[in-house]
């Protein structure tokens, strides 16, 4: 029966349509009329009702209604419907069209409570449904209860439901991840543990309890576990825990110890970790965590670190030098002492844990550092036999050549993680066989640089073997081949027999061969060689080989026949000297004398090499001899000394001896050659000619003194005549009878130096005043001469007045002599060191360096057209020097010719 549409009636009593959202509005624009409910004003008051609560309901509902149990739900419900799927079609439709996917799971329940039945609930059921383009599992939570109608009788099915398909699937992720975790826990064979702080009771998994050999009990006593815990850790172990739950430690916990199983004893190292949680207070609610059995690591562990230790072990036993480096620093972690102390002679604390390179900076420069990067990188080990390096030593690098092996030490990831070195120090071993090499090298070097031959012959066969110098000294190209008889064939004629096969003959006896002879070139040229054999004999004594060197010694013995001749030159003409020539050693010894030397004395070689050269020495000059001798020897001066020889018949006469050392290229003395002069009658006359000088002189000295005292005589009577030409001549003849005076006194002083008679009278007096009345006496014989004085020194000395005034007016009367042209004089006396000095100084003509030597010698006057016009004899200042000489004084002169001179003495001042 079907209800007509009707007007506002109708619509006011669509009343309970009213809100619902989006279902609502569906609802009651809906045509209802073409379904089997009809028009909703004809809807009975029980569906009215039910919809109501439906579309004013939040939460999600659903209801079928009538016997063709019709589709109606709100906007709650609608997102389980999702897109594109039952949304809005579903609407006033049949359960079975609308629900055809599930309708045989739900309508059993429809059926049940339409038939009376309770309302049913059901939880997370999976009910795929068609939505979003697909068949989706969608899990509900529901519940089916009957809506009755007027009748009392069910209806309809109200259905609540909610989807929990995210709950669900929650629920599913979290058993799965447990199941996961489970199955980790299994996989890597943990043990799980729980403790509970507040009760210190422990929840652990089945493996645990098992390795603590615990009961079945969900929680377990701490205490009981910790009983299980090997003595030697407990302490730790418990140590650890109460740190990880102290809030401070952060909750961390991770310690390895060991267990024993309460019944089996087996022991157990496990590794235990851990965390613990705080509340808000940091007081630890919660402690848990794993257990690992490394039982099987830490013996493989333990087993590493005694392999390792044995390995350090090896290191350090080992008498060959080892280290190791770590690391890609190259850190020295390990070094034995025959390293340590015969390679790198170094101290342990100096190189442990030190990187190579700071140890050994000199290494730098060498291929040692790139080698060790390259190993390290590469992981190929490196050997190398006599490897050259230097190590630096307080004395400077030392060079040694090591036989090298570096290789590489791999972690258990093939990982280099440092290099094993090991050394063979065979520095000394190469060091002697290059010195071998160079000894051999030098030898021959040394060979051929002596042009010396070797050769060795083989007695038995004669066979001979050579070098090829020898050929060529026998006339031949280098690479010549010949036989012994063919050399021998080569010897001189006239050496053959008596001189080589006479040393062959001596050589197979004495074993040494030995010969100089001449050899006979193919161009017939004749030359000197000189051999040296030595023979080996066998176990029988005969003799087998004999080996030996062959030298040309042609221009030695060319040299040796010039040396000849030229001695017998110089011997023929040495002997036919009359004077005595003979040659001595660089030592003094005399080695050679000339025939002249035999005649005198009257000595044979022997006697004179016997007794001494010094033996025919008169005794009053032979010490002198030594000293002065000596002193040539010592100093390499020229010697030159007067003494007397004794003649064969006892005559002792004078000689000049004289002595020059005669020097090599280098200017080093090779020996000397002397001669000795006799001047024995050159002296005879001297000494005559001193006889007769003093004697003249002293002839002279009294007439002149007469003369002098008439002179002073006649000028005292004629003082005041006004005859001029008188005075004149008076005063000329007063002037050269000074002179002469001076000059008689010079010669007498002259002989009294040579006979040793030239004595002193000292006294004491001041040199100042003497040098006053000196230049005074000089001023008043030259009045146009400006004499000044200066210093003027106060000084007393002990000396003889006379004869130091004798050396001033020497200096004085010279320097008015040779200075014609200046006619200043200064004089100046001083004292320095203990010494007194006058010097006199003019601006004359000078002396040359030459003659400023030689002037102070007897009868010295300088050569020279200007000092021609100057008289004299060459004799005041060698009287001067023989003064001051035996005052202990010292006499010279500085002087450039041309500008003046200035003469000086000095004498000690004598202590009063
Ligand atoms: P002489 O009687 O010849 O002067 P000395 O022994 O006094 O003898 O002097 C030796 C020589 O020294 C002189 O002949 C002279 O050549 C040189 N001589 C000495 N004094 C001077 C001087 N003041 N200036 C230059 N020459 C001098």
């Amino acid at each position: 029966m079907k209800n007509p549409v009707i007007g506002p009636t109708v619509v006011e009593n669509l009343q309970f349509l009213s809100g619902g959202g989006e279902m609502g509005m569906l609802m009651r624009s809906k045509d209802w009329s073409r379904t089997p409910v009809g028009t909703p004003g004809t809807w009975p008051q029980s569906l009215r009702t039910t919809l109501s609560i439906i579309l004013n309901s939040k939460f999600p509902m659903f209801l079928f209604w009538g016997p063709e149990l019709l589709c109606f739900y709100n906007d709650a419900y609608r997102p389980s419907l999702g897109d594109n799927g039952k949304h809005p079609g579903i609407l006033g439709m049949s359960g079975d069209d609308a629900w055809v996917e599930i309708w045989k799971i739900i309508k059993p329940l429809i059926d049940l409570v339409l038939a009376g039945g309770e309302a049913t609930w059901s939880e997370d059921q999976l009910i795929p449904i068609y939505r979003n383009g697909k068949i989706e599992d969608v899990y509900w939570t529901f519940s089916y209860s009957p809506v009755n109608d007027e009748t009392g009788k069910p209806a309809g099915v109200f259905v609540t439901c909610n989807e929990t398909t995210g709950k669900v699937n929650i629920l599913n992720e979290i058993k799965e991840s447990k199941n996961q975790l489970q199955f980790a826990i299994d996989a890597t064979e943990l043990g799980t543990w729980d403790l509970n702080p507040a009760t210190n009771k422990l929840i652990g998994n089945t493996r645990l309890k098992e390795w603590f050999g615990l009961g079945p009990e969900e929680e377990i006593d701490l205490s009981l576990a910790m009983n299980v815990i090997a003595a030697q850790d407990k302490q730790r172990v418990s140590e650890a825990i109460q740190k990880a739950l102290q809030f401070s430690s952060g909750g961390c916990y991770d310690i390895e110890y060991s267990i024993v199983h309460p019944i089996t004893k087996k022991e157990r190292i496990v590794r235990a970790k851990g965390k613990a949680n705080f509340d808000e207070q940091h007081i630890a609610n919660r402690f848990n965590g794993t257990l690992q059995d490394i039982t099987a690591t830490a013996v493989e562990k333990r087993k590493t670190e005694e392999s390792e230790k044995q390995f350090r072990n090896l290191v350090i036993q080992s008498p060959i030098p080892m280290a190791i480096l770590m690391g890609g620093d190259h850190i020295i972690e390990l070094a034995n002492n025959s390293m340590i102390e015969k390679i790198w002679r170094k101290k342990e604390s100096e190189v442990i844990g030190k990187k190579v390179i700071d140890v050994f900076p000199e290494l730098k420069d060498q291929k040692y550092p790139e080698l060790l990067k390259e190993i390290f990188t590469s992981g190929k080990g490196y050997r190398e036999n006599e490897s050259v390096a230097y190590l630096e030593e307080a004395l400077g690098l030392r060079k040694l050549y090591l036989d090298i092996e570096y290789a590489p030490l791999f972690e258990t990831d093939n990982r280099v993680t440092g290099i094993i070195i090991i050394v063979n120090d065979v520095t000394e071993k190469v060091d002697s066989r290059l010195n071998v090499e160079n000894t051999e090298e030098r030898l021959r070097l040394a060979v051929e640089a002596t042009e010396l031959s070797t050769w060795e012959l083989d007695l038995q066969t004669r066979d001979i073997i050579y070098s090829p110098r020898l050929p060529e000294i026998f006339g031949h190209d280098r690479s010549y081949n010949f036989t012994h008889a063919q050399m021998r064939s080569q010897i001189h004629p006239g050496d053959i027999h008596d001189i080589v096969e006479k040393a062959f003959e001596v050589a197979m006896e004495t074993g040494i061969y030995k010969y100089e002879a001449r050899v006979v070139k193919p161009d017939n040229e004749v030359s000197w060689v000189s051999t040296r054999g030595k023979v080996f004999f066998n176990e029988k004594k005969e003799p087998v080989k004999m080996f030996g060197t062959l030298r040309d010694i042609t221009e030695e013995k060319y040299h040796e026949q010039e040396l000849l001749e030229s001695e017998q030159k110089f011997r023929l003409l040495a002997d036919s000297m009359p004077q005595h020539i003979w040659t001595a050693d660089t030592e003094g010894n005399l080695n050679y004398y000339n025939e002249s030397v035999f005649n005198f004395s009257g000595l044979t070689l022997e006697q004179i090499n016997k007794d001494g050269w010094l033996q025919i020495v008169h005794p009053d000059e032979r010490q002198e001899n030594i000293k002065k001798w000596m002193h040539s020897i010592n100093t390499g001066e020229d010697f030159l000394f007067e003494h007397r020889f004794r003649r064969y018949d006892g005559e002792y006469r004078w000689q000049l001896s004289r002595a020059k050392p005669q020097r090599d290229a280098s200017g080093k003395i090779q020996m000397w050659v002397g001669t000795s002069t006799d001047i024995q009658e050159i002296k005879e006359q001297e000494q005559q000619k001193d006889f007769f000088i003093s004697m003249a002189s002293h002839e002279l000295k009294t007439p002149i003194t007469s003369i002098k005292g008439y002179v002073q005589l006649l000028q005292f009577t004629h003082m005041n005549t006004e005859d001029t030409v008188l005075k004149k001549s008076l005063g000329s003849v007063e002037k050269q009878v000074e002179k002469l005076t001076s000059l008689i006194s010079d010669l007498l002083d002259l002989s009294k130096i040579k006979s040793g008679k030239l004595f002193l009278t000292k006294e004491h007096f001041f040199l100042n005043e003497l040098i006053a009345e000196v230049t005074e006496e000089i001023r008043h014989i030259n009045p146009e001469y400006n004499i000044v004085l200066s210093k003027e020194t106060k000084t007393a000395v002990f000396a003889d007045r006379e004869r130091i005034g004798q050396v001033l007016i020497n200096f004085l009367t010279n320097a008015v002599k040779y200075s014609p042209g200046s006619l200043e004089i200064q004089v100046e006396s001083y004292t320095e060191n203990n010494k007194v000095i006058v010097s006199v100084k003019d601006s004359g003509i000078g002396i040359n360096k030459k003659d400023q030597a030689k002037i102070f010698e007897r009868f010295y006057r300088v050569e020279g057209k200007n000092e021609k016009t100057f008289p004299g004899f060459g004799i005041g200042l060698f009287i001067s020097m023989e003064i001051i000489q035996r005052h202990n004084g010292n006499i010279g002169v500085t002087s450039e010719p041309g500008k003046g001179s200035v003469f000086y003495f000095s004498i000690p001042i004598e202590k009063i």
